[in-house]
């Protein structure tokens, strides 16, 4: 008898230490980049104690997730653009958060309807232009398809998440046929075929192959801050476009609650801790985003830029149209 009292109690002993330990830590699965993620965990480990374990990829989360089910290790997953919190949301692979700290720190526009994703940086999709050869500095994303820019542009690739957005943003605005006309114009308005990544057209520009560009707000910063980029970032102003209109299109990062979370209470207290202030301040520090709390600065370079009016289009609105960019850019031919 005494001994089988002794193994229940060293069993509910060990239980309740795996309790402890499990509602101690969380795991997340994050395309965004270790050296962005690494200081803000760290701040947060420091703070409450709850470890935290990151799981980085470039590609596959989703499709992870979905097959490991509700085995999965994930509490978290951080993403850097819209259309893959879409692709968690649209595969029923996160769960709601009902916080009041997330609604408080995290503008409407800025976060799911149903509370399944939510926006934790911003960034504009810029014109980048020569500050030799291009005067204008009201370009909007429409004039990019006009006659004045003809072999003149330089993007990555149509297929990209980046471009995808952008594309939808303007489906969104204009409807299909319009913004077929535009990306056929700016098809023909391209001085080489789509290639390489953001900061490779900034590259271009100051090669003297292109005279205007899109980029990523925060490429720019990151050339600005490396000696060997500066020359071509000096080389080209960057603008924000629409500012006479609806305001420049603005992308986002952001995080979702895995359906299967086996740590919940930590993973929220978590979502809510990158939506706050110090968290919003390392990501506007490291990596020269816009924060989405309204609290928080953007850093002294980026707020350098000037403030600008950003296209409040619900993120979830880009997202609705992303297929028909997918399906504009095959019938454009954009990437050939
Ligand atoms: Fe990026």
């Amino acid at each position: 008898m005494k001994s089988i009292i002794a193994v229940l109690a060293s069993a509910i002993t060990l239980a309740t230490s795996f309790a402890a330990v499990s509602s101690e830590q969380v795991n997340i699965y994050s395309y965004r980049q270790s050296f962005l993620i690494d200081p803000v965990v760290k701040k947060f480990t420091e703070t409450t104690g709850i470890k935290v374990n990151v799981v980085f990829a470039k590609k596959g989360l989703a499709e992870r997730l979905a097959r490991e089910g509700k085995y999965t290790k994930a509490d978290i997953v951080l993403t850097t653009d819209i259309s893959r919190l879409m692709e968690l949301e649209d595969k029923s692979l996160v769960q709601a958060v009902d916080s009041k700290i997330l609604n408080a720190n995290i503008p409407a526009h800025l976060r799911d309807q149903e509370n399944e994703w939510f926006a934790l940086t911003t960034r504009v999709r810029n014109v980048f232009a020569s500050k030799e050869r291009v005067t204008d500095h009201h370009i909007s994303y429409e004039e990019l398809a006009s006659a004045q820019f003809k072999g003149k542009i330089c993007t990555r690739s149509g297929k990209h998440p980046y471009t995808v957005a952008l594309i939808s943003s303007m489906i969104a605005h204009h409807g299909y046929d319009e913004a077929k006309t535009w990306l056929n114009g700016v098809k023909d308005n391209l001085a080489r075929k789509p290639q390489g990544n953001d900061r490779g057209q900034i590259k271009a520009i100051k090669a003297g192959q292109c005279d205007v560009a899109l980029g990523n707000s925060y490429y720019f910063g990151k050339m600005v801050s490396d000696a060997k980029q500066k020359p071509a970032a000096d080389s080209v102003n960057i603008l924000f476009p629409n500012q006479d209109g609806r305001g420049a299109h603005v992308n986002v990062s952001g995080m979702a609650l895995t359906k299967y979370s086996h740590n919940k209470e930590a993973a929220i207290k978590l979502m809510e801790y990158l939506s706050g202030e110090n968290a919003q301040s390392i990501y506007a520090e490291v990596n020269m985003e816009y924060p989405v709390n309204p609290q928080v600065k953007p850093s002294q370079l980026v707020a350098s830029w000037g403030e600008f009016k950003a296209d409040m289009l619900p993120m979830s609105d880009i997202a609705a149209n992303r297929k028909l960019a997918l399906k504009l850019l095959d019938e454009v031919k954009f990437d050939l």
